[in-house]
């Protein structure tokens, strides 16, 4: 019998695999393998959700002005350079999809976000990936990797699972260092937890020319993962682009909904950013007094070096006895690591402790 097959591309991947949410047998699991915001949604965007469950029989605006508008407003940005995704993921996917393809390349970080590598592979992009020194990227190994064939160069600043930022003067290198023809692309899923001066995501480099995008996204500092919504800023010609490729309805009613009374609610980034910054700082203290190696990070999670792969099985089945779930980041090149999200404070405590105890025990 013979069945449809699939291009071969399909099977070049593994399917992605998220953080996981349940142990058997534990009734409440503390979940810090996703990277959520830690104070769950904004409780006006749960309002907004439902107040829009009337309207269910409508398709949205599939250009989404409001929330363009409203995102503009929030950002300070134009929103005829915005344009909104299902999930940042979709946007990334879309940009492969557009400007790279069988018989290019993408360039990509050692330890970057996974996503780039499946969706680049599914478009047929061969992907390449430069060394990083101490699990930061490095603008030099990205340049040397440059050929004819490259199209795309990503980069996720800060980054996931590394946690670490690339100074903005770096990217602005990176950018020269590229040819013209070929796309930067800067995710800064991360980019409101922040805290260094003069950061801004990649603004800069976007309206200094027609050839890089930074995308963002409303499922980490806002607490929207479960809504799917991001958005990318990009030169008008990119925006064209994506518009063109993107699904005429990507983004729900109520995700729209949810984000604009998210960016409604006062003060909701800068409490998320001010508790992220000093739980963050709280727990790599703990987990180094336990000694263990922390990793610096500029983003919601810490990578913990446990120095081996052994080792970090092991922790992970022993926080997983009390109940916690963290992220193991084999596949990111990093056996001997997990990445453990900034939860609330309760939550940064019985992991410390665990992990204290895994230590000792
Ligand atoms: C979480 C994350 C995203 C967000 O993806 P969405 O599709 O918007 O949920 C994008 N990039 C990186 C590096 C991330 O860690």
């Amino acid at each position: 019998m013979s069945a449809p097959v699939a291009r071969p591309e399909v099977f070049s991947v593994a399917s992605y695999v998220g953080g996981e949410s349940s142990i058997p047998g534990v009734a409440r699991v503390i979940k810090l393998s996703s990277n959520e915001g830690a104070f769950g949604p904004p409780p006006a965007a749960m309002q907004a959700m439902s107040g829009i469950a009337a309207e269910l029989h409508r398709y949205p605006d599939g250009g989404m002005a409001r929330l363009r508008a409203a995102i503009g407003a929030a950002y300070g940005l134009d929103p005829a350079k915005i344009v909104c995704g299902n999930g940042s993921d979709e946007l990334l996917s879309l940009l492969i999809q557009a400007y790279g393809g069988p018989g290019t390349a993408l360039i990509m970080s050692a330890h970057g976000f996974s996503i780039y590598e499946i969706a680049g592979k599914l478009a047929g992009c061969l992907v390449h990936k430069a060394p990083e020194r101490e699990l930061v990227a490095d603008v030099d190994a990205i340049l040397a990797l440059v050929t004819p064939e490259t199209r795309l160069v990503f980069l996720a600043n800060p980054n996931n699972p590394t946690g670490s930022l690339l100074p903005d003067a770096e990217l602005a290198r990176l950018r020269a260092g590229l040819p013209e023809q070929v796309l930067l692309v800067i995710d800064a899923a991360y980019a409101e937890y922040v805290e260094l001066p003069g950061y801004d995501g990649g603004i800069g480099l976007v309206d200094a020319g027609e050839n890089c995008v930074m995308t963002r996204t409303f499922s980490k500092i806002w607490g929207l993962g479960g809504a799917r919504l991001g958005w990318a800023y990009a030169p008008p010609a990119i925006v064209d682009v994506l518009n063109r490729m993107r699904p005429p309805f990507n983004v729900s009613l109520t995700a729209a909904a949810a984000a604009m009374a998210a960016l409604a609610t006062p003060g909701w980034v800068e409490h998320g950013r001010a508790h992220n910054t000093q739980a963050r700082a709280r727990l790599a203290a703990r987990l180094t007094q336990a000694g263990l190696r922390v990793h610096p990070s500029e983003g919601n999670f810490l990578l913990v070096d446990f120095t081996t792969a052994g080792r970090a099985t092991a922790a992970d089945e022993f926080l997983r006895s009390r109940g916690i779930i963290v992220r193991r980041v084999a596949s990111y090149g990093l056996p001997h690591c997990l990445r453990v999200t900034i939860g609330t404070d309760e939550e940064c405590g019985l992991l410390a402790e665990a992990l204290n105890a895994f230590v000792h025990g």
